[in-house]
């Protein structure tokens, strides 16, 4: 009889992740698939059950060597109860109990949590900010999204909603967001706001290509002080934002992943060092807070789910 497994899963705004992890933390199977554009919730739990019964398979095993069965999701939920409130990514805007709707077709305990606030957990578990108590990750991709990890513990807040990074509003002014307010941080500073920024002044055809975040970084690098303008702003606003977090949380490690941030390292020192200038001093030089490049990427939920499945009960409360 082989020691019993765990099932982790990462849905993303555009692609799913589905790990089968041992209890030596050793990755028994990959699989990596689109996410369907608007699916429903039924849809989308039919998904996982094929697709988790269909990776077993492939291993050689079944749904009874499973001892848990994880699942993060970009959205607004509520981890006490297991209700998807809000995942602007699946068209979902009304309230699911997914949870409750998957855990109908599995034996062992199935868990669910923000894909942020499980990647905060899988980089202090396994990445970047290993041996804090106190850390902060946020990414920055298509949007931002962020986790908060307070004294030994995610922090979720009273229903759920907690580390909403993306949604704190540093000082832009004039530009709306996805989730429907204004001025959030991820409306400034994230990777397709920057591109829509850019596409308010330049036009694709006359460029004679797609204007991505990659092309205004290019053209800033280049010297081009309008592109500079559009990358300033979001460094601002990043670091503003951010440092108004380690004012108020005085955290011990800042974790910042996503595509826009990781593999620019004058961005990330850009970061840091505004970050330092920003926040109240005593945060960032009477105790130092450490500002560190995810290490998981693509990985941090996955490996945060699975650590909140082998987690004691505290852990997870
Ligand atoms: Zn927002």
């Amino acid at each position: 009889m082989p020691d019993k497994i765990y099932c982790a899963i990462d849905i993303g705004g555009t692609k799913i992740l589905l790990y089968l992890i041992d209890r030596a933390e050793k990755v028994l199977h990959k699989e990596r698939f689109p996410t369907p554009a608007q699916c429903t919730p039924e849809q989308m739990i039919e998904l996982i059950n094929r697709s988790t019964a269909a990776s077993l398979a492939r291993v050689g095993l079944s749904s009874t060597d499973l001892a848990g069965l994880g699942v993060c999701i970009a959205a607004l939920l509520d981890y006490e109860k297991g209700v998807v409130h809000q995942a602007p990514n699946l068209g979902w805007h009304t309230a699911v109990p997914f949870r409750e709707m998957l855990q109908q077709n599995w034996g062992c305990p199935v868990y669910l949590d923000n894909d942020a606030n499980a990647a905060v957990l899988g980089e202090v578990a396994y990445g970047a900010a290993r041996g804090h108590r106190n850390a902060i990750y946020i990414t920055i991709s298509t949007g931002i999204g962020g986790g908060l990890y307070l004294d030994g513990k995610v922090f979720r807040g009273s229903t759920g909603f907690a580390g909403e990074v993306g949604h704190i509003k540093p000082f832009g002014k004039g530009r709306r967001c996805g989730c429907g307010g204004m001025d959030c941080l991820e409306a400034w500073a994230s990777g397709e706001s920057i591109a829509r920024i850019a596409k308010e002044l330049w036009d694709e055809k006359e460029q004679g290509g797609a204007i991505t975040t990659a092309w205004v970084f290019d053209q800033a690098q280049g010297g081009n002080s309008l592109a500079q303008n559009i990358i300033e702003q979001a460094l601002q606003n990043i670091s503003t934002g951010l440092a108004n977090l380690v004012t108020l949380l005085n955290p011990s490690c800042l974790v910042i992943g996503g595509g826009v941030a990781v593999s620019r390292e004058d961005f990330l020192e850009q970061i840091r060092a505004r970050i330092r200038e920003i926040a109240v001093a005593p945060a960032v030089q009477i105790s130092t807070v450490e500002i560190k490049a995810a290490q998981l990427g693509p990985e941090a939920g996955i490996w945060g789910i699975y650590y909140l499945m082998r987690s004691p009960d505290e852990q997870r409360a």
